[in-house]
């Protein structure tokens, strides 16, 4: 079939995500990939400077992930996770354990970052429950991003994206974000007025992503993580997007120096191969479930739980996480410094951040993710051969570790020659 027909078929029958199919540009048909590179089907070559939606880890079609999927599909494609299970699934939880900051010891496996913080919340909620403790507040963060899920969204900001469906969200006690405000004090203040009630606190360590990757410091999480540790409040990391590696070690909490009593993987998990979620509990939190009054449960599972070709791939992506993607992801960080510096001084220019592999600028004019400099930006980078897509006026580059110094190079060129030509 020529991708001419193949894309009549996607624009007669597909409907995309997060895309107004009225004013969208149409979609660019990509037919393969390697590396940092998307090949379109009319044989032009995109460099993928979003990890395609901040998944892809080593780079595209990693030939040690692909080996897995292709071994693992012969062997054991899927099988019930309830009542059964398997080596990938537990090879793989032991190995997450093994890396993850102390104490997160038990895993429990879902399909994508919205399924993983549903998990987390629902686990928490009735952790308490289950123990007897009336403590039924969520606190979460202005400007937070969580996932597209009724549970996910409750915790998340309000805005854009959760506007049509506002009066259905459950509240949270909403603490300003790190960037802007004194969280560690609305925190404090909290815990004075109703800390026995509160549950738990859900962040985004360090990067909140989704938000405008607005990036805050080490130090106010772990002083977050204290106030909960003192209060009893269970720390939930929404470890997303900022998990395997994307903050330069491995996971942000660890950044940080802060152990979580639970916590959200996704995206990178599978080095962007294949969906797969986990949340990753403390012991205690696991015992919190452990009784022989079986309404204790965490009645939760999905269909592909623990779904063994994703299991494989995320144990082939962990192994690459090595020294010598440490060393990567070291470089693009030192690269991003050297571009933003002087993309800082640009008159277009806002403001600039780098944190590990990700770097950000916002850009003068509109704010908002409605902003339509960020689809202009996407539109004249598709067209010069680099993918992006600014949230609104916030430009992000965000790519795969195996994105090159010469890569990172033609990245930023075409940013800056956007901001010269408009
Ligand atoms: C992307 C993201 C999610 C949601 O993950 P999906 O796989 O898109 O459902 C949740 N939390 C954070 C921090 C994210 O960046």
């Amino acid at each position: 079939m020529t991708a001419a027909e193949w894309t009549a078929l996607d624009a007669r029958y597909v409907w995309h995500p997060y895309t107004q199919h009225a004013t969208a540009p149409l979609p660019v048909p990509i037919v393969r990939a390697d590396g940092a590179r998307l090949h379109t089907a009319d044989g032009r070559v995109l460099l993928d400077a979003i990890s395609s939606w901040w998944v892809t880890l080593h780079g595209h079609c990693h030939p040690a992930i692909a080996a897995a999927i292709a071994e693992q599909s012969r062997t054991l494609e899927q099988v019930i996770f309830a009542g059964c299970t398997h080596e990938p699934a537990a090879r793989l939880a032991a190995e997450l354990v093994n890396v993850l900051p102390p104490g997160l010891t038990r895993v429990f496996f879902s399909d994508d970052g919205s399924t993983a913080v549903e998990v987390a919340v629902k686990a928490a909620l009735q952790f308490w429950r289950n123990r007897g403790e009336h403590r039924p507040l969520i606190a979460a963060i202005e400007h937070a991003y969580h996932g597209d899920t009724f549970g996910a969204m409750s915790v998340s900001a309000r805005g854009t994206f959760t506007e049509p469906f506002a009066d259905r969200l459950w509240s949270v006690d909403r603490l300003p974000d790190p960037v802007d405000g004194d969280t560690v004090a609305a925190l404090r203040a909290l815990i004075d007025q109703r800390g026995t009630e509160l549950g738990a606190l859900i962040v985004e360590p360090l990067l909140l992503g989704a938000g405008g990757m607005r990036m805050w410091p080490e130090h106010t999480l772990r002083a977050l993580a204290e106030c909960c540790a003192k209060a009893h409040v269970l720390l939930i990391a929404d470890e997303v997007l900022t998990g395997f590696g994307r903050t330069g070690p491995l996971f942000a909490c660890a950044r940080a120096g802060v152990a979580p009593d639970i916590i959200c993987l996704s995206k990178g998990l599978t080095g962007g191969a294949l969906p797969l979620g986990a949340t990753v509990t403390t012991e205690r939190v696991f015992e919190g479930f452990r009784s022989q009054d079986r309404r204790r449960t965490l009645f939760h599972g999905h269909s592909y739980t623990a779904n063994p070709v994703a299991c494989a791939a995320g144990r082939a992506s962990l192994a690459l996480l090595d020294a010598d993607s440490a060393r990567k992801r070291e470089a693009i960080e030192s690269a991003h410094r050297e571009h933003m510096a002087r993309l800082a001084s640009h008159p277009r220019v806002r403001r600039t951040r780098v944190l590990g592999t990700v770097a950000a600028l916002d850009l003068d004019g509109e704010d908002g993710y409605l902003s339509t400099v960020g689809g202009e930006l996407a539109a004249f980078a598709i067209r010069n051969g680099v993918l992006l897509r600014p949230l609104g006026n916030v430009v992000y580059v965000l790519p795969p570790f195996c994105t090159t110094r010469d890569e990172l190079a033609v990245i930023y060129g075409v940013i800056e020659r956007f901001l010269d030509w408009r």
